[in-house]
């Protein structure tokens, strides 16, 4: 991962060849001293310390983290052949219905999330009384259960069945059979 960089000083003329060819990049002769090459992110890296005792500043592209960049600019039609591919485009549903209690739209094959929904909330109130009455659900009596809303009485057939009073309308959509 790391790998230290040693230039043998007997070549003065090639390492002023090279620091004034990267001086035309860099704008300046870069700190020529054994260096650290470090594989990863430059901004996780220390400054290192000059041992030439050069006072250059470090350039500041050396806190600049290279990415790869397209070579070749894609033009519009190019994009929008991509962007509106057939596969990457919503499917149009032509399995919507409309629900026959309510009429909010619905998927064919589901129950209607609405009418779900106020069926699940009256059935959890329901349950929360069932426990307030009798203590928890495994003491439950092993008979029929039978929900009376204001208004109604037990019929003849509901003797002996257990029975839950609420304190509002029937529902429409909760039929007494
Ligand atoms: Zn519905």
């Amino acid at each position: 991962m790391a790998a230290v960089l040693v230039l043998p000083s007997p070549w003065p003329k090639i390492r002023g060849f090279l620091r004034g060819w990267l001086g035309l990049f860099r704008g300046q002769s870069p700190p020529w001293a054994p260096a650290l090459a470090v594989q990863g992110p430059a901004s996780l890296l220390e400054p290192m310390e000059e041992k030439d005792g050069s006072d250059e500043t470090p350039s500041f592209l050396d806190n600049v983290f290279w990415m790869a960049v397209p070579k070749k600019r894609r033009t519009i039609e190019v994009n929008r052949c991509r962007r509106r591919n057939p596969n990457k485009l919503l499917k149009v549903k032509r399995n919507i219905d409309y629900c026959p209690k309510c009429g909010h739209a619905k998927l064919k094959h589901l129950l209607c999330g609405y009418c779900y929904k106020k069926i699940r909330h009256e059935s959890s109130i329901i349950k929360a009384q069932i426990k307030a009455q009798e203590g928890g659900p495994h003491r439950a009596p092993t008979v029929e259960t039978v929900v009376l809303y204001t208004g109604e009485k037990p019929r003849e057939q509901d003797e002996g069945k257990r029975i839950i009073e609420r304190t509002r309308k029937r529902p429409s959509w909760f039929p007494l059979d």
